[in-house]
């Protein structure tokens, strides 16, 4: 029995008809007794074996998606003709199902009905309303050169310093939306139309020469340079300083639910916006602590099973590359435990006071940053 949604309802109260006979039971055979059918059954509601004889015998058939790397609509993108690559959502094709139901990682296409989850026809015919809506606001900002989501009306693109790449494809292999393609010799070739400035290129890019106009390296750059950072002899503010790089889709409102239900946390704490985990690169959490800072959190989405993430995989990628930094804190003499990334969803707010101040502890139980003052 399958009653998604507002079907439950009709499911029980079907529950309530005279001369309609449910069960619940494993059918162990279905045979022929003389006009009719008999369909027998083990482990009923009441711990038994039971047969019962029908007219017709319906199977009910579970809804199995078509992978969605399936090449059904053989679009012309380096990750492969199907609609994305990977499977987070078990074969159905949405990009974010709980905040941009519909958009799927190409930019362009919107998916309604039985692609993205089981759905019945009629909610199919209300669905397919909703995806072309969407489609509607795609053209409108693709034909006044804006993006289209999620940072819509942005109208600055990704640029890059071809004369330092070192066609590594690390940006071609991590753009989420495959905006980016690459010539024989791997340098990328950006496709703007497909692109929703989420950064993940930039964070992910070694030489660091990727960057968007009112958001690159030097601006975030600049912003952690900015931040003061107190010399243990400096007694008008706390000794300790700690950087966190919030993620501005959940993790920022967040912070701002916190803030209006009035709950505070560690007065050392200092944050900087970012469009996405994956656009962090590395750089900014060196120079924060090669300037004196104590530890230095990333503030994003969940990812894995119960992923949230806007960008798809932006936190996922935050998180490798986090595990990949401990070389470079080696490089520093630093302890690992001095960069750590948490993970909220947009209603854990309450819990945000607590993730931040059992942070700042590690932090105070290792000492200050031994380049603090240098
Ligand atoms: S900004 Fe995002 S969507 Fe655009 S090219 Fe970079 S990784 Fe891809
Ligand atoms: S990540 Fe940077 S260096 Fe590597 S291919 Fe892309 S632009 Fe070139």
């Amino acid at each position: 029995m399958r009653t998604p949604g507002l079907s439950e309802n009709f499911y029980k109260s079907i529950q309530q008809t005279p001369g309609i006979f449910l069960t619940k039971g494993e059918v162990t055979n279905v045979s022929k007794n003389g006009n009719t059918l008999a369909v027998a059954a083990s482990n009923t509601l009441l711990g038994e074996n039971i047969q019962v004889n029908a007219d017709m015998v319906v199977l009910a058939t579970g809804m199995v998606p078509v992978t969605v790397d399936d090449p059904v609509v053989n679009l012309a993108y380096r990750q492969g003709p199907g609609f994305r690559d990977n499977a987070i959502f078990n074969g159905y094709a949405d990009s974010n199902f709980i905040c941009f139901p519909y958009e799927t990682q190409r930019t362009g296409i919107y998916a309604a009905g039985a692609i993205r989850r089981a759905l019945t026809v009629e909610e199919s015919v209300e669905d397919a309303t909703g995806a072309a809506l969407k489609a509607i606001q795609c053209i409108e900002s693709v034909n006044r050169g804006v993006s289209v989501h999620p940072r819509s009306g942005d109208m600055t693109f990704p640029e890059f310093f071809f004369q330092r790449c070192t066609q590594c494809k690390r940006c071609t292999e991590e753009c989420p939306f495959g905006a980016l393609d690459d010539d024989e010799k791997g340098t990328p070739k950006p496709n703007p139309a497909r692109c929703r400035r989420c950064g993940t290129c930039m964070g992910a890019c070694p030489e660091r020469i990727i960057g968007f106009a009112d958001y690159n390296i030097d601006s975030i750059g600049s912003m952690v340079k900015s931040v003061k950072v107190p010399s243990s002899d400096d007694y008008s503010e706390p000794p300790m300083r700690i950087l966190g790089l919030v993620c501005e889709n959940d993790a920022l409102p967040a912070l701002d639910m916190a803030a209006l239900n009035k709950l505070s946390y560690s007065a050392d704490v200092r944050l900087i916006p970012v469009r996405c985990l994956g656009s962090v690169n590395v750089i900014w959490i060196k120079d924060a602590l090669s300037q004196g800072m104590d530890g230095v959190f990333l503030l994003g989405c969940k990812h894995g099973d119960d992923y949230q993430c806007h960008f798809v995989k932006g936190s996922e990628l935050a998180s490798i590359r986090m595990k990949k930094i401990g070389e470079a804190l080696a490089s520093l003499a630093l302890e690992n435990e001095r960069v750590a990334q948490f993970e909220v969803a947009i209603d854990d707010y309450h819990t945000l006071p607590k993730i931040i101040n059992d942070f700042v502890e590690i932090i105070e139980g290792l000492g200050p940053n031994p380049f603090k003052g240098f």
